[in-house]
């Protein structure tokens, strides 16, 4: 049996269409499924929809977070949860080929454990966009070995792998590395982004951006060495020029200007305060592992709400 995972916020014109589809794609396949509707504290009535197709489809199952978790939150909750001997993770705007399922799983017969679906291109993405995915994408690979840019949250994972992914302790988690970092026998298909089926993207710049931040710090200590770096270069700097003004006091040619002094200071100020800010960031890090927060917060699951109905009708 597989289970799809399918992370769900604000997209009340997408639920009851990728249940439908994805439905019939793996009916036509012969293959048991489930699909696990995760609506991350959505503000529409996509929970409402999910509940609906959850009564009369057995096979839809939803979760709803108290609040928004943010899709990684979604991913992982579906992961715990999902009872498939392997699961897959989708987008529910359809932008992830669902037709591809198949061919995935025909690759996990075949002993793969990790299928990912790497993007063929990047589809249509805005050029601010473009160039801020891609210094992301570079910052990752040279510092973590982590190859990132075609990969998208779409993967096919085999029970070990889950179980592997449902044991990792920490909080902050990027999905799409730590997938490849946990190991196992991945093989790889290529998918067109398709575009968007209906509503709009989720992700604001901001959300962007933080969501850089946290996957570059939760990964990678490439900021800290660089600043580490800036400081030996700047020492070097600094031990040079002290040895001249120096050599210049002692032959009683010592300028007159500042100008050395204040460029030393400002360059000296700037340095100390990116090394404490990454630092900070860092500690700011180690903060939220350490209050061990759960990652997400399950108000209704429609499963439990189908067994307590059963135990209530027995009681009756
Ligand atoms: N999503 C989510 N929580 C969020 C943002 C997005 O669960 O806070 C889901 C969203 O419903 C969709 C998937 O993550 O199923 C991808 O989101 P979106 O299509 O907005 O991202 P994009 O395709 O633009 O990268
Ligand atoms: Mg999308």
């Amino acid at each position: 049996m597989i289970s799809v995972i399918i992370p769900a916020y604000n997209e009340r014109e997408n639920v009851e269409n990728t249940a439908k589809v994805i439905g019939n794609i793996l009916r036509d396949n012969g293959t048991e499924y489930e699909l696990l509707f995760i609506d991350d504290g959505s503000k529409d009535n996509t929970w409402e929809i999910i509940e609906k197709l959850a009564e009369s489809d057995p096979s839809v199952r939803g979760l709803k977070f108290s609040r928004n978790f943010g899709k990684e939150g979604a991913i992982f909750a579906g992961l715990k949860n999902c009872v498939g001997d392997c699961a897959v993770v989708i987008d529910c705007d359809l932008q992830h080929p669902p037709e591809l399922i198949p061919q995935m799983l025909k690759m996990h017969e075949q002993g793969y454990e990790v299928v990912e679906a790497v993007k063929a291109s990047r589809g249509k993405e805005s050029l601010l966009y473009k160039m801020f995915a891609k210094t992301f994408y570079r910052i990752m690979r040279t510092s973590s070995n982590v190859d990132l840019d075609r990969a998208s949250d779409f993967k096919l994972m085999d029970r070990k792998v889950i179980d592997a992914l449902n044991e990792m302790p920490e909080r902050i988690t990027f999905f799409r590395a730590l997938s490849s970092w946990v190991g196992f026998r991945s093989g790889r298909i290529e998918f067109e982004v398709a575009p968007r089926k209906a509503g709009t993207s989720k992700w604001s710049f901001r959300k962007l951006v933080k969501f850089a931040l946290n996957n570059i710090t939760s990964f990678t200590n490439f900021p800290m060495q660089l600043v580490t770096g800036m400081g030996i270069v700047f020492l070097v700097f600094a031990v040079v020029l002290g040895i001249q003004s120096l050599v210049r006091f002692f032959s009683g040619t010592a300028q007159e200007g500042f100008t050395t002094v204040y460029l030393i200071i400002l360059l000296a100020a700037s340095m100390i305060m990116i090394g404490l800010g990454v630092i900070g960031y860092y500690i700011s890090k180690i903060y939220e592992e350490i209050k061990f927060r759960p990652r997400y917060i399950i108000s209704v699951d429609t499963k439990n709400r189908k067994d307590k109905d059963r135990n209530n009708d027995r009681n009756v």
